[in-house]
């Protein structure tokens, strides 16, 4: 018996795992997370000021304070069992990083002690020098360090028997150059709350913080964990790189909000209770469009927080689905011809008196406040659209942008039919004198048309990769097994520029004599008629969209490696370092890396697809055509007119058609990669990868094989089909 059909059987053995009996989700949550509550009880009084303060204005924890923070923490984790701890971080792999040590340690006379202090938690030097930095970090000072960033709370992390404290931290060079997700992002976060507070002060002076919001919603698929062992496509790529449609496929949309299987229930329930114990807020789960594909969503969060969420979350979900002998999918395309996976991004930002800037008011004076920031939100989109898609651009989320599920990937704005009328209403009256009262100015009733604003935005915003839903912007155009710490780290500082730049042209205008109120309504005015052309309500997924796009002189760059040029222009360097996020030798890093990840995986891609064809595929189409070929000569033998076996004797030819095109292919694929990988230049060999041999071959070796698994008997068929994937249960 073929493996396939031994997993196939081991499949009808499967039995639902239950799920870890727990309590009430309020009696656990944030339960192995080391909150300030939790800090309180563990804490002096003058220990716990001392972290609240660095918390909340970044103020440096000295030594003494370190220490006892480290005992504290040391003393809470003892009491959950926890012997090891680890300095916790992003790195630019998109996976999260770990090195655990052990409290355990000896002194210098040999005696055996348990300690954890204040150095060992501000700062470790992890063995990094195997995680990507572009160049950064020559080989003489090969390491990177861990710096603690009290921001981020502590947690536990249950592993099997163990438990590991957890120390949030960012990742950098000797020379200070950050090397992860985190550190650029807490950069773009405090510059955004500066920006927003200066902006804030014209409608309240009583704001003195703005905290970004994202709530993720995460989409994945889930498939048995056995059949995924099956497919070294899976194993390897995460993705299945051959594989013919099923005959059902999501054409029924039977599965969107459909009933969870009970085996993927127990999955859920428990990935969420251990959710809920990391004090991530897990809030919904449903099933969604396409045949084994779910989504889960938080209640949002500050967005540092909810990065770490996501990031942890994704781990904990790989973790647990073991436990099921499941194995969840977090890449953009694990099938082709079914809908991909994004991570939809809800970001607003809300002040410290409790306003959410991206909510229309309830008076005129605090609609001009949410226009302001709803304007400027879509002149920060407008005028960084190129840098916004190269921060989505990946080698999976490529299989996805523009694929007529997901949102294109040209970058645009909706803003819903209320809004837009509000927008093209404050546009026409560019040249007007202004010189009526305010109250003229500003009746602009926007808070009376609330229902209608959510309404208006609940649905057509689909395939829009940039929609305003109501209280927010969703950028949906984002992977589902990207760290949003790189879109957030973008859109934060691109809102940060805008603003300071809102600010210039208004303090100009009231220099210059300009009521307040005046100026902010010219200068909105102005941002609108410079910006509108972003903004787009249609079918992102048309094919009118594409050239009405290309009239208005909006980019649409499907390629990842031309994608990526956005990062490193003259335009974005000023942005990024008048913004103090990257400096320019950052920005090179990182483009960098980003290329050399997409080479690696288009790379992996096509030697895993050279083996699945000589290995699997060929040698299964071999097998069927020997028995066709045993069939036909004996039917010759006993003497039958070739009109009897006709059909076997086409499908022979069929087969052997495909055959011969997939060992071509094949060699070709081997050579160009051959030549590729001669390349020097990293950008050069990227688009090369991507054309060369990606677009060239890719589609084309996947076609006869694609054909060939719907030839070739089932039995001789070595790789577990699409059906069996998506739906065996
Ligand atoms: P849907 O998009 O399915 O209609 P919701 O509108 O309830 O669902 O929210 C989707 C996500 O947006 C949730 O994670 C939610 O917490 C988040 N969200 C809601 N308000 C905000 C906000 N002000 N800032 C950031 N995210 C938000
Ligand atoms: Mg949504």
């Amino acid at each position: 018996m073929s493996f396939r059909f031994s997993v196939i059987n081991s499949l009808l053995k499967r039995e639902v795992i239950k799920p870890i009996e727990s309590p009430r989700t309020t009696a656990i949550f944030g339960e192995n997370v080391f909150t300030l509550h939790t800090a309180r009880k563990y804490l002096s009084d003058e220990t716990y000021k001392s972290l609240c303060a660095s918390i909340k204005t970044g103020k440096k924890i000295d030594r003494f304070a370190a220490n006892q923070i480290a005992n504290g923490l040391k003393a809470w984790a003892e009491s959950k069992g926890v012997t090891h701890f680890t300095h916790w971080f992003q790195p630019l792999t998109g996976a999260t990083a770990e090195k655990h040590d052990s409290f355990f340690t000896l002194k210098s006379d040999g005696t055996p002690i348990e300690e954890f202090d204040g150095a060992t938690l501000v700062q470790q030097e992890p063995d990094a020098s195997s995680f990507p930095n572009g160049g950064l970090r020559t080989t003489f000072e090969a390491r990177g360090y861990t710096a603690w960033d009290p921001s981020s709370p502590a947690f536990i992390m249950e592993i099997g028997e163990s438990n590991t404290l957890c120390i949030p931290t960012i990742f950098i060079s000797y020379t200070g150059e950050s090397l992860d997700y985190k550190a650029p992002l807490l950069k773009a976060l405090e510059e955004l709350n500066k920006s927003a507070v200066d902006v804030c002060h014209y409608f309240d002076k009583n704001i003195s913080k703005v905290t970004a919001t994202l709530g993720w919603e995460q989409e994945y698929f889930i498939i048995d964990e056995a059949l995924a062992n099956a497919r070294p496509d899976i194993v390897q790529c995460g993705r299945t790189v051959f594989g013919a449609s099923p005959a059902k496929g999501q054409q029924l949309e039977d599965h969107y909000f459909g009933s969870i299987h009970e085996r993927v229930f127990a999955f859920m329930k428990d990935f969420e209770t251990e959710a809920y114990k990391l004090g991530i807020p897990l809030r919904t789960r449903h099933n969604e469009v396409a045949p084994g594909q779910f989504e889960c969503a938080p209640i949002y969060e500050e967005v540092s927080i909810a990065v770490d969420h996501n990031t942890l979350l994704m781990d904990v979900m790989e973790r647990v689905s073991y436990r099921h002998n499941l194995c969840v999918l977090l890449h953009e395309k694990p099938f082709a011809g079914i809908n991909g996976s994004g991570k939809h991004n809800n970001w607003s930002m809300s002040t410290d008196t409790g306003i959410n800037l991206l909510a229309p008011g309830k008076t005129p004076k605090t609609n001009l406040m949410f226009l302001t920031f709803f304007i400027n939100a879509i002149k920060a989109v407008h005028d960084y659209a190129d840098l916004l898609r190269a921060a989505i651009a990946n080698a999976g989320n490529e299989h996805r942008l523009g694929a007529s599920e997901a949102p294109p990937a040209i970058i645009s704005i909706f803003a819903g039919e209320y809004l837009s009328k509000v927008l093209d209403e404050i546009e026409a009256r560019i040249g007007d004198k202004f010189d009526e009262q305010d109250e003229a100015i500003l009746k602009l009733d926007i808070h009376k048309s609330i229902p209608e604003l959510f309404i208006d935005n609940t649905d057509r915003n689909r395939t829009s990769p940039f929609a305003f839903t109501g209280n927010k912007f969703e950028f949906r155009a984002v992977g589902a097994s990207a760290n949003c710490a790189n879109a957030m780290t973008v859109i934060n500082t691109i809102m940060a520029e805008t603003l300071k730049t809102f600010k210039k042209d208004i303090d100009t205008l009231i220099d210059k004599g300009e009521k307040k109120e005046i100026a902010i309504m010219q200068t909105l005015q102005k941002y609108v008629s410079e910006s509108k052309k972003i903004l787009f309500d249609g079918d992102g997924y048309s094919e009118a969209w594409h050239h009405e796009a290309e009239r208005r002189g909006l980019t649409n760059v499907p390629s990842v490696p031309l994608a990526l040029d956005a990062m490193v222009t003259d335009k974005v360097k000023k942005l990024f370092t008048s913004n103090n996020v990257f400096t320019h030798s950052e920005l090179e890093a990182r483009h960098e890396i980003e290329l050399e990840k997409y080479i690696k995986k288009i790379q992996i891609e096509a030697r895993v697809m050279g083996d699945l064809a000589l290995n699997h595929i060929i040698p299964a189409a071999i097998n069927y055509q020997n028995k066709l070929l045993q069939n036909i000569n004996g039917l010759k033998t006993v003497g039958l007119p070739e009109s009897e076996y006709a059909g076997q004797l086409a499908i022979l030819k069929d087969v052997s058609k495909h055959i011969q095109q997939i060992y071509e292919k094949t060699k070709a694929l081997v050579e160009a990669r051959k030549v590729v990988n001669k390349i020097e230049d990293t950008r050069t060999k990227a688009i090369a990868y991507s054309s060369q041999v990606k677009e060239t071959f890719f589609k084309d070796l996947r076609y006869h094989v694609d054909k060939l698994e719907r030839l070739v008997n089932d039995e001789d068929w070595t790789l577990p089909k699409y059906r069996e994937l998506l739906f065996l249960k």
